[in-house]
């Protein structure tokens, strides 16, 4: 579909010509229609779908020039992708004069930003947590805002901005557009757009989401470890939940593993309770790819894109199956579901075998001999929290300000009442730990160590 079918000026559509872009994406087909309308919507759509020109062309089109005063906020989750955006609106800006669209992120002066902000603009693009500085100081006014959006909204909430964007709401008229764009698609998403927008259109270019999509195999196998090893090495998942029906199991399993050069952790009832919180944070955050876990202490762990549960154990009942491998294959992802069974249990397995379920043979599987998997991120530990007023902003901006990281190799950020937990690329953390100890974090040194 064209531009040209779009209500949009002739003038839009020239300049959109000229940046190459003559058919909508199809995020932007589905998108823009609404987006003209005025309508709130949560799109989801993969990388590189053209998201930026969807929600741009939208809030470029209902921009009136003449009124100099910030209508349109563009949330993004990092310094790199805030520039993005700005670099791309200002390239389909160019159909009229004079529009101004300033950056406001974290790890630049903020006494620069004073000074173009009192020139005023049109469009801010901005990282939520140097945003509300703004706004807190009142150096930023949104009373005029027509169109909010958050873009890749999931790894804002990822990297733990939920506060400065409720914050960020507070200061935003009720009257308002809002758009949403997220790779992922989950309860969580759900629950923000419920919370700050309006009867939102939800828009998606992958099909066949909801309704998960998992493989599931079974392997009759007499060496549970070492089919385990190879089902890891045949499959390369980035990450795993394995099920063991018992604490001890599971802890033995989680040691056999680390033994074999596999990073893993066990999660089982014998922890306290902040071994636990541990454990969730660094399977959730990418810092470890293997879980092992009992029913029980796997019970309400939402973690997001997990690309394999394995059942070590059998379950004891078909429910517990079904209950066990519905965390993989979440918003529209395939996932994989592996069964191990030995041959006494054939009897029990039987009722598994259906149609759609695969049982295979162990020798389908490589059989490497040496086969490491190593987690993607390192967790860091800042002995600060909520109570000390620490938000996420405050630690992206020391990483990436004093720190020198850049916002890519940051991972999750997760903060408590006492403390945060920072994912950080792997090759990075020393580094990272090195800069952040001797860096003042909101005015303030944190005692910091490598979780
Ligand atoms: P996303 O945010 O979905 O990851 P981007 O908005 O960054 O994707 O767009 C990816 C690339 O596609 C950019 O280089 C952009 O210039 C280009 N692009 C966007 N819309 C179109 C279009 N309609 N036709 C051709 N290229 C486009
Ligand atoms: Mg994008």
């Amino acid at each position: 579909m064209k531009f040209s079918t779009l209500p949009l000026s002739n003038e839009m559509v020239s300049t959109l010509a000229k940046l190459g872009y003559k058919d909508m994406t199809p995020i932007q087909a589905q998108a823009l229609p609404f987006i003209l309308k005025n309508q709130d919507i949560l799109a989801q759509a993969k990388t590189g779908s053209g998201k930026t020109a969807a929600f741009g062309i939208g809030l470029l089109h209902n921009l009136d020039v003449k009124k100099f005063r910030v209508q349109s906020l563009v949330l993004c989750p990092t310094r790199e992708l805030a520039n993005q955006v700005a670099k791309e609106l200002r390239s389909i800006a160019k159909f009229q004069h004079n529009i101004k669209i300033l950056m406001l992120t974290g790890g630049e002066s903020f006494g620069k930003q004073l000074g173009s902000l009192a020139h005023q603009a049109h469009i801010i693009v901005g990282t939520p947590g140097r945003v509300l500085k703004h706004l807190n100081k009142e150096s930023l006014n949104l009373s005029n805002l027509n169109t909010l959006v958050f873009d890749e909204a999931d790894r804002m909430l990822d990297m733990g901005f939920i506060e400065e964007i409720e914050a960020v709401l507070e200061y935003v008229p009720k009257e308002r557009q809002t758009l949403l764009f997220s790779a992922t698609y989950d309860d969580t998403i759900l629950d923000i757009s419920k919370k700050i927008q309006n009867n939102a259109v939800f828009v998606r270019t992958t099909q066949s989401e909801v309704a998960n999509e998992i493989q599931e195999k079974f392997y009759a196998t007499s060496n549970k470890v070492d089919t385990l090893v190879n089902v890891l090495a045949t499959y390369r998942p980035k990450n795993a939940i394995i099920f063991t029906n018992t604490k001890l199991q599971a802890k033995e399993l989680a040691q056999d593993l680390v033994e074999k050069k596999i990073d893993a952790l066990a999660i089982h009832g014998d922890l306290e309770q902040y071994e636990r919180n541990d454990v969730i944070v660094q399977f959730a955050n990418a810092s470890t790819p293997i879980l092992v876990a009992t029913d029980v202490a796997a019970r309400g762990l939402d973690i997001k894109e997990l690309s394999m549960v394995i059942n070590y154990d059998l379950p004891h009942a078909q429910e517990t199956y079904t209950h066990r491998i519905g965390r993989t294959g979440r918003a529209g992802a395939k996932g994989m579901a592996i069964t191990l069974y030995e041959s006494y249990e054939e009897e029990k397995v039987e009722q598994y075998n259906t149609q759609d379920r695969e049982f295979l043979d162990t020798s389908s599987l490589s059989k490497t001999g040496v086969f490491e998997l190593k987690p993607e991120y390192v967790t860091l530990v800042i002995e600060g929290g909520k109570k000390d007023k620490l938000r996420a902003g405050d630690i992206l901006g020391a990483l990436t300000g004093d720190a020198g990281l850049a916002g890519k190799s940051i991972g999750k950020i997760d903060i408590y009442d006492r403390q945060a937990y920072v994912a950080i690329e792997r090759d990075l953390i020393d580094d990272a730990h090195k800069q952040l100890k001797n860096t003042k974090i909101k005015n303030k040194k944190f005692t910091v160590w490598v979780l």
